[in-house]
């Protein structure tokens, strides 16, 4: 299974997290993408805050159209902290949605 992980406000929110989840998935075959909007050709930079963070990944991909590349590359799950990557997603790709407080009003307790 592929699996794209978003950098800023998802890996970088929970990096615990995304170093166990991204080992053990790693260990069961899974592809790990990491998909990230930052500026082009700035590879070298992820690719040393993912060590710093200890995540196991296969593929560092930089844009801007993650819907477009997730279904060019038969990503199955996209882990993300902003609604307009999921939208153009089909529904047989599962989302999983980082919570922040630009995306959360935790006083209302709902999204926004
Ligand atoms: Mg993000």
């Amino acid at each position: 299974m592929k699996i794209a992980v978003d950098l800023d406000g998802t890996i970088s929110e929970y990096p615990e997290f995304f170093k166990v989840f991204t080992k053990a998935m790693s260990k069961t075959g899974c592809k790990i993408y990491v998909l990230t909007d930052r500026p082009p050709e700035t590879e070298d930079v992820v690719a040393y805050e993912l060590q710093r963070y200890g995540i196991k990944y296969d593929v560092i991909k930089i844009t801007g159209e993650k819907s477009q590349y997730i279904l060019e590359e038969g990503i199955k799950v996209l882990f993300d902290d902003i609604d307009q990557y999921f939208v153009d997603l089909p529904a047989e790709v599962a989302v999983f949605k980082i919570r922040q407080k630009y995306n959360f009003d935790f006083s209302e307790r709902k999204w926004i």
